[in-house]
């Protein structure tokens, strides 16, 4: 596997279909290691400390902050996510493909510290696509529904800042072309 020491941001917006994509890449992939992320926010149904991240109070995040931990922090919807960094260099240390999935000011932090990493922003085939794909969870209020629209928004207009945009309409063809970004295959 080439680049194989790389380190791969993946950001897009809430519903562009990031989790599908990314545990599909997990599944091909396995030397792939997916960062957990620590958070204040409370776990959804099913999720798992350790797993899906690392669920901090306020006041631990705020201490991994003030003590360096974070490779890279931002707030989204009220609540913090941070990318721990010791696992991170260790993984990369040891030669591993490290993938973050995170959200755009992280994303731009990274490319400050990491400027040899390689940052792909997902985009929906269109806003109204997005949209439609937002509201049929049918799991948010209207307000939620509007925040996460104007978020999208400022997220979709940043697309041109990262090395490449992958559009997903199609599922498998949005992995391949995830795949050759992060120089998976050779075709
Ligand atoms: P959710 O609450 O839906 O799991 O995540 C909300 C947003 O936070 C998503 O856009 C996700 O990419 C982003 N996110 C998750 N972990 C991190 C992180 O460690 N750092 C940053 N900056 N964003 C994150």
């Amino acid at each position: 596997m080439a680049g194989s020491s790389r380190l791969i941001v993946i950001t897009g917006p809430s519903g562009v279909g990031k989790g599908i994509l990314i545990q599909r890449l997990l599944d091909q992939y396995p030397k792939i290691w997916l960062s957990v992320s620590a958070t204040t926010r409370t776990p959804r149904e099913g999720e798992k400390e350790g797993v899906n991240y690392f669920f901090y109070s306020r006041d631990r995040f705020n201490d991994l902050v003030a003590e360096g931990g974070l490779l890279e922090w931002a707030e989204f919807a009220a609540n913090c996510y941070g990318t721990p960094r010791i696992p991170v260099e260790q993984h990369l240390a040891a030669g591993r493909p490290v993938l973050l999935e995170i959200e755009l000011e992280g994303a731009r932090q990274v490319r400050t510290s990491f400027p040899d990493g390689f940052q792909i922003f997902l985009a929906p085939p269109s806003f109204e696509e997005l949209e439609r794909r937002i509201r049929s969870r049918g799991t948010d209020t209207e307000d939620a529904i509007q925040r996460r629209l104007s978020r999208a928004r400022d997220e979709l207009n940043a697309q041109d800042e990262f090395d490449a945009v992958v559009i997903n309409d199609d599922l498998n063809q949005a992995l391949h072309q995830l795949e050759q970004h992060m120089r998976l295959t050779s075709d």
